[in-house]
């Protein structure tokens, strides 16, 4: 068995690498059309770690151009479902494989502690291509109820061009949410990750190549969102766009397919997720875990982070100093020591968007229980502590908008029809939580609360076989499970007149004997 890799061997590791930021086009890493570039700058000390191209209109025509040529000569989309199977899974093995430089990549560029990237970002990204190769050959068609002397035959078509655009919180894991599926059903897809992170999503696409897909039919084009990103959003060859990311930019996604050829646009954006705490709380140091850590992890930066609290007043107190006690022994450290679980945030820019928030609430009347202000790892780096807010009211603008940080805001509330409307107040509609011992109120709040994941005296448990999306300002798509393959496919029906009845005349010579 390998070693376990310790602190240094990672600083070591991450000192030789040397990674590819050239735009990846029709099998091959291209420079960006005039050799433009941009700096992707680590959050861990402030390094840069590699010039990405810095993709324009004519690198995203180039991409979406390759994807066409294979989308129509059928390279991938007309091979049988188990050689299409057989490649995706190979696939996974190769990122398995190479787990270490993925996790380094994903850890350096955005900060996200190593052992996460191992164990969640890798491995769910693996997971997730795996899944949907399994299910390349157990996807049926329908056969439609019509009348004798017909067949009716309903097959899921893939739309073309898929062009996909993530955000850079889960940068390897969304990546494949998006890619996996649609290329699964025989889409190819032009995939623009974010600035931050642009050198995980390029090896991904790498490693497809070397595994058996055929070039052109996953391209990546890194670069600025307002130009590689909108080109892409504009392309009249771009048949369907899927998108995570901010609401603003969700909204804007939508004029430019309006401008362009009225493109399908799925939209998984933001969350300010409720975490409701009863005062029949069946296992208090569970809950206090599980709210610490629902708001922790990630730095925060997840689009369904817990990050309210809502509590039930006569356990408030007690839940708070459980939850910041949890708090105060979440250090945070060096993202590629292995021990390190809470990371860096993502920039110096992000940090002081945090910082900002958390002076905010103070001067909206919240008080500080623990953290609050920026704090030196790495020299050079963009470090937060655990941040534990109370005496916030759910009309005060840090309950209301994204922190996206390591920032929870506790909610007292009366009972629990008020935690319940307190939940609901919220332009979002991702995700929430409710601990309770009494199973009729978990029922209840389940069916209530007006998210798209609900979690019941747990938190942010998940699986690839369940959809995830959100309600009202969190978009309306859903990542994952069986339902994502429905944004990458449409429905043909295929309608044959072959004039036999079932139940033939006599005579007939297609009668039975
Ligand atoms: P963002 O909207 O700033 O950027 C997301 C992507 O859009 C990036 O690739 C960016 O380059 C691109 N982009 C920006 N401007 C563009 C433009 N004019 N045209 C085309 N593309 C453009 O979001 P972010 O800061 O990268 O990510 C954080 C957000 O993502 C948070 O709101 C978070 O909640 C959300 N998120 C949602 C989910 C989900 O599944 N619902 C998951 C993760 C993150």
């Amino acid at each position: 068995m390998a070693a376990v890799a310790t602190h240094a061997d990672w600083v070591r590791r991450a000192g030789e690498l040397v990674p590819e930021g050239r735009a990846f086009v029709d099998g091959a890493f291209v420079a960006a059309a005039g050799g433009a570039t941009f700096p992707s700058v680590s959050p861990r000390d402030g390094r840069v770690l590699a010039e990405v191209a810095a993709c324009t209109p004519a690198d995203v025509d180039r991409a979406v151009a390759a994807a066409r040529a294979a989308f129509e000569d059928g390279r991938w989309r007309r091979r049988p479902p188990a050689e299409r199977k057989a490649v995706m899974l190979r696939w996974a093995e190769l990122l398995r494989a190479r787990a270490d430089e993925l996790a380094l990549l994903e850890s350096l560029e955005v900060g996200k502690p190593i052992t996460d990237a191992v164990t969640v970002d890798v491995a769910g990204a693996a997971g997730c291509v795996q899944w949907y190769g399994e299910a390349i050959d157990k996807l049926y068609g329908e056969v439609g109820p019509v009348r004798e002397g017909a067949l009716a035959v309903v097959t899921r078509e893939p739309l073309g061009v898929v062009g996909a655009i993530v955000p850079w919180n889960y940068p390897l894991i969304i990546a494949a949410w998006k890619v996996a599926p649609a290329i699964a059903t025989g889409n190819s897809v032009v995939l623009k990750p974010a600035e931050q992170s642009s050198l995980s999503a390029l090896l991904l696409a790498r490693t497809a190549v070397e595994a058996g897909l055929p070039p052109g039919v996953l391209n990546v084009v890194p670069g600025l969102g307002p130009v590689a990103g909108e080109a892409l959003a504009r392309h009249p060859g771009v048949d369907a766009l899927a998108f995570t990311g901010s609401g603003e930019t969700g909204a804007h996604l939508l004029s430019c397919s309006a401008a362009s050829n009225a493109k399908p646009v799925e939209l998984e954006l933001g969350g300010k997720s409720a975490h409701v705490v009863l005062a029949d709380c069946p296992d208090l140091d569970a809950a206090a875990e599980a709210v610490a850590w629902g708001i922790f992890y990630n730095a925060g930066q997840t689009c369904n982070a817990g990050s309210r609290l809502v509590v039930e007043r006569p356990i408030a107190a007690e839940l708070v100093e459980r939850v910041v006690a949890i708090a105060r022994g979440i250090v945070p450290g060096d993202p590629l020591d292995p021990a390190t679980r809470l990371g860096a945030l993502v920039s110096a820019e992000h940090l002081a968007t945090v910082d900002g928030w958390v002076r905010r609430a103070e001067s909206d009347g919240a008080v500080v229980a623990c953290g609050g202000a920026p704090v030196e790892v790495v020299p050079g780096g963009a470090y937060y502590p655990p941040t534990v807010l109370t005496g916030v009211t759910n009309d005060q603008p840090v309950a209301r908008h994204e922190v996206f940080g390591p920032v929870l805001a506790v909610i007292e509330a009366d009972d629990p029809a008020h935690a319940l409307a307190i939940a609901n107040d919220s332009p979002y509609g991702l995700a929430g939580a409710v601990w309770t011992a009494d199973l009729a109120t978990a029922h209840w709040m389940a069916r209530e609360l007006r998210v798209g994941t609900v979690w019941v005296n747990t938190f942010d448990a998940t699986d690839v076989s369940l959809p995830f999306g959100g309600f009202g300002a969190s978009g309306h798509g859903r990542d994952k499970s069986l339902h994502a393959l429905h944004a990458c496919t449409r429905p043909k029906t295929t309608w044959i007149e072959h004039g036999r009845p079932a139940v033939a005349a006599a005579g007939d010579p297609g009668r039975t004997p």
